[in-house]
């Protein structure tokens, strides 16, 4: 692989062999808070976050271990996206990288910027956060394997979310050929990489940036990349705090679209993510009296903001339980 670092990504480099791990911040450019992330981490060692740039030799850094604001057009312009059809995180397929039209949007060019990197890593963070105010942590995944649980193993999360297919449906991807939501996760999982995405909480909750950095620095302690004095010379608090129980894992099983026609939720509970339903649940109306159950037993995921039930193409995702043993260690599966 060349050399070359795409903008605003920087390398710092281990004097002992290592994994090749990338984070970002910033994938989303209106989630600042895992930007202040990336910036702190790196203004911790000295070296220059605005943007992050340069190859740099770390002590207590093992392998390559890369820095970088994800979509810097978007955090410059303070939105998702950088202003094309589909955000950064929805534009890792190989489908798009071939067809011109895709190319014309500059978040499709970043993620063609950005391909070879994560597709060479063996490691993958990449910090988000939600607009739902009191929000609790929690990792995204798009492919389960006893690699990610070792991993998210290490972090205090209470749930770690499969969120494969059924996302993408929020940006219309319904094409069956695509056969993964196209995120940066998923790009990287698809290359042999461990990709996960930790959502950090609230974007206004100023705590999670030094609780995303310790949670960080644990996920590069648990995957080899850093020995603990490194963490130490960061200097965040609490380090040493205990683990919680082991997350349990859910997947993404349905997405409500809305259909405009003026959808209230019944009830406060269901504009909160994470809150149990039972089939049959009247989660909210439309105007017209039509009303919208939820389809199964599970945890209601991702509900439409009220102040964006106008535009958004989501009401809410629902979330079922899964089993507690991942995909690569249940053996040969006779159907998909
Ligand atoms: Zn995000």
């Amino acid at each position: 692989m060349s050399s070359a670092l795409p903008f605003a990504v920087c390398r710092l480099q281990g004097s002992v062999p290592g994994p090749r791990t990338v984070v970002f911040g910033g994938t989303h450019g209106n989630e600042t808070t895992g930007v202040s992330v990336v910036k702190n981490v790196l203004e911790a060692l000295g070296l220059p976050s605005n943007p992050p740039a340069g190859t740099h030799v770390v002590d207590g850094v093992r392998g390559a271990l890369y820095f970088g604001i994800g979509n810097p057009s978007a955090v410059a312009r303070g939105t998702r996206g950088a202003g094309g059809p589909r955000d950064l995180n929805r534009c890792f397929h190989e489908s798009f990288f071939s067809d011109p039209q895709a190319m014309a949007s500059p978040d499709e060019r970043r993620a063609a910027e950005l391909a070879d990197l994560l597709a060479s890593a063996d490691y993958f963070f990449d910090l988000h956060s939600v607009s739902a105010p009191n929000a609790r942590p929690f990792v995204g995944i798009t492919t389960r394997t006893s690699r990610h649980d070792a991993i998210c193993a290490s972090l205090p999360v209470s749930i770690v979310l499969d969120v494969n297919r059924v996302l993408g449906r929020d940006v219309g991807i319904d094409d069956p050929a695509i056969d993964q939501t196209p995120t940066t996760c998923s790009w990287v999982n698809r290359h042999g990489g461990v990709g996960l995405c930790y959502e950090m909480g609230s974007q206004d909750d100023l705590d999670s940036v030094p609780r995303a950095t310790r949670d960080l620095l644990r996920l590069l302690e648990a995957c080899g990349s850093v020995d603990h004095a490194f963490s130490e010379r960061i200097g965040v608090p609490d380090l040493s705090l205990p683990t919680a129980d082991a997350p349990a894992n859910y997947r993404l099983t349905h997405c409500e679209r809305n259909r405009f026609k003026g959808f209230q939720f019944a009830e406060e509970r269901f504009t909160k993510s994470w809150t149990p339903v039972k089939k049959g649940d009247a989660i909210g109306r439309y105007e017209d009296g039509e009303i919208v159950r939820a389809p199964d037993d599970g945890l209601l995921a991702f509900p439409a903001g009220v102040h964006t039930l106008s535009r958004n193409p989501s009401l809410f995702y629902l979330a079922k339980q899964e089993e507690k043993t991942p995909r690569d260690r249940r053996g040969a599966r006779t159907s998909a």
